[in-house]
């Protein structure tokens, strides 16, 4: 098969790879379409911590396939899936209490184990969720970043009516802005660094889009760019009794200075989400089937197998930088 391959931080190419063979409780998926981010980069350049990575290592952890074998009770050879990426245990104290996110033995494809920029993968059969026909790929392509977003969102309850700022303009910025506008808002602005990117953030769901820091506080701050600056700027940005949830995957090592004195007197909530729960996952599925969620829209940049060099320098900001980028896709498979 062909597969995009990490041989070690820094090379990367399409390549000849073995099959993978699948074992006990595996079952085969031939991926269809792909989604890119920005960890794929870091995931390229080694600036992903080494505790969460192992090369050579096949790139792709946002991925729609079709089954090739069945899955009693989900799914049938032929059908559509989506496949959790994220391996849980289902021993540890962490997968028994439903955090499998925080697993003690972390495996997670596309990371730790092949990804589903290939054109097989094995996969755990408890981990395989069919999509529905209705469904299109490109909608289904992106489940496993919004379940990241959704259990970020849905950690700690919110309630209606939250002034909103999200602090970044990428995919999962724009995510955020999709899903949160579910949660009954109130005002939801993006504070985004490219004046190109605000047609897409309005699209998603935003009331305003602006490149400037705005001079008034919010509820809930969600950090989606994954810089220091970016984190720095949105705990500035929270109001007395805010939540600050940081969605973004700073380069490990990133450091910023904070006042604790600060989050004390205001009495704040900072919050790290780590990956996405089975519950989060199963709910991101769900709202996809329904119909309830189409966010194939924030897909500007599609690239064929043989043409990932494309998508990487896309999503390096490279090419067409005075263009809308939002999600970068490869289709892997065209006939199935
Ligand atoms: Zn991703
Ligand atoms: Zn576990």
């Amino acid at each position: 098969m062909k597969a995009l391959v990490v041989r070690a931080p820094g090379t990367v190419a399409v390549e000849a790879h073995d099959d993978p063979l699948p074992a006990d409780l595996e079952v085969m998926v031939a991926p269809l379409i792909s989604g890119m981010c920005g960890t794929d980069i870091e995931l390229i350049d080694g600036g992903v911590d080494p505790m969460y990575v192992r090369y050579p290592l096949i790139l792709g952890h946002e991925w729609v396939g079709v089954l090739r074998g069945d899955v009693p009770g989900v799914a049938v050879a032929g059908d559509r899936v989506v496949v959790e990426g994220i391996i849980p245990c289902d021993v540890c104290s962490e997968c028994l209490h439903g955090d499998c996110n925080r697993c003690a033995i972390y495996d997670e494809i596309g990371f730790t184990r092949p990804g589903g920029i290939a054109e097989l993968v094995a996969v755990p059969s408890r981990l395989v969720h069919r999509i529905d026909p209705a469904v299109e790929i490109e909608d289904a392509v992106f489940i496993e970043p919004m379940s990241g977003v959704w259990r970020a969102l849905t950690r700690i309850p919110l309630r209606a009516g939250l002034s909103v700022a999200i602090v970044g303009d990428g995919t999962i910025a724009l995510l955020a802005a999709h899903l949160i506008r579910r949660m009954n808002p109130g005002r939801v602005v993006v504070v985004g660094l490219r004046e190109v990117q605000r047609d897409l953030a309005m699209r998603a769901g935003a009331d305003a889009f602006v490149t400037d820091i705005p001079e008034q506080h919010f509820d809930l701050v969600i950090e989606a760019a994954g810089t220091g600056p970016a984190v720095r700027t949105a705990i500035a940005l929270a109001a007395r009794g805010a939540m600050v949830i940081l969605l973004g995957l700073p380069v490990h090592g990133t450091t910023i200075e904070i006042s604790p004195e600060d989050f004390v007197n205001n009495d704040q909530i900072l919050q790290g989400s780590f990956g996405y729960t089975r519950s989060a996952w199963a709910q991101v599925v769900e709202k996809v089937n329904a119909g309830e969620l189409k966010p194939s829209f924030l897909i500007t940049h599609r690239f064929s197998l043989d043409e990932s060099e494309g998508a990487i320098a896309a999503l390096r900001g490279g090419v067409g930088e005075h263009e809308p980028r939002g999600k970068v896709v490869i289709t892997v498979a065209t006939r199935h």
